[in-house]
């Protein structure tokens, strides 16, 4: 008999706040048992703590940088033979292409691209020996259409997409599905720390006149998980209108 999605093990990297945070917290809610990644200390622990007294449940957490094989190590330590990978490590280092040397897309592809796929290659035979798995790689509006200053973080999180296709292919008869969330401007630190009339502009943009909220992605993220069982190789915009 198929297990239901209550009790399978989720690895959810880059989760003490924003996005990351919020699929954790989904998660948690259906019954997940829920392992969180992020580098600062202080801000995991709490970050499982807060969430444990939200869904009433454990929230196991690993302080390590995920980029780095060894944080991957400890995280799979942590969470060994993930049934639920959540790879939402990244971000955007901008500025002109031009300026940028090899070793610094290297380092822009390594975090938004290779990451997730160092984490699939470790995750995915016990998913195949489990004929379970449920990938979701968190991609960016800016991997479908271009944003100024950030061709790194573009060619990365389109990279992305096109990686979750062949995985999504090639898995699919093992009951593994891998699918990608496109968020558009979400309300997080990272976007937040953005000057006001930037912010403002940017929203003047969005049909829907604001920003997302972190829950909001989250919410695609669980119906991938937890509900699109024959859902793959898909990907998902959340970015209220902006890109059709
Ligand atoms: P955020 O609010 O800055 O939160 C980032 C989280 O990831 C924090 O918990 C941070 O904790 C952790 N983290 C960062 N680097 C890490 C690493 N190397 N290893 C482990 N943990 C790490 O960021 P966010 O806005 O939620 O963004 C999350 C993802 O969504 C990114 O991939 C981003 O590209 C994508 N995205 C965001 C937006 C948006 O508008 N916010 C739009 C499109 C796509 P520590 O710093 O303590 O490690």
């Amino acid at each position: 008999m198929e297990l239901g999605i209550v009790g399978r093990r989720a690895l959810v990297c880059a989760a003490s706040k924003g996005l990351g945070r919020g699929c954790a917290e989904a998660l948690a809610r259906e019954g997940v048992q829920v392992t969180i990644v992020a580098r600062t200390e202080a801000d995991v622990r709490r970050a499982a703590q807060e969430i444990g007294t939200i869904a009433g449940c454990s929230v196991v957490w690993v302080a390590s940088d995920i980029t780095t094989p060894e944080g991957r190590t400890a995280a799979l330590a942590a969470c060994p033979q993930p049934d639920i990978l959540i790879n939402n490590a990244g971000g955007p280092p901008t500025g002109d292409f031009r300026d940028w040397d090899r070793a610094t897309w290297i380092r822009a592809l390594d975090a938004n691209m290779l990451t997730p796929i160092e984490l699939i290659r470790a995750t995915v035979d016990g998913m195949i020996e489990r004929k379970f798995g449920r990938i979701v790689n968190i991609s960016s509006m800016t991997g479908q259409t271009p944003n100024f200053g950030q061709a790194n973080y573009a060619a990365s999180k389109g990279g992305v997409m096109a990686f979750t296709k062949v995985v999504a292919l090639e898995m699919a008869r093992y009951n593994i599905t891998a699918n990608v969330v496109s968020p558009g401007y979400t309300a997080t630190e990272m976007l937040l720390s953005i000057p006001t009339d930037i912010l403002d502009a940017v929203k003047a943009k969005i049909p829907m006149g604001r920003l997302g909220l972190p829950e909001e992605i989250a919410k695609a993220v669980a119906y991938l998980v937890c509900d699109g069982d024959y859902v793959t190789g898909q990907q998902i915009a959340v970015n209220g209108g902006m890109y059709m």
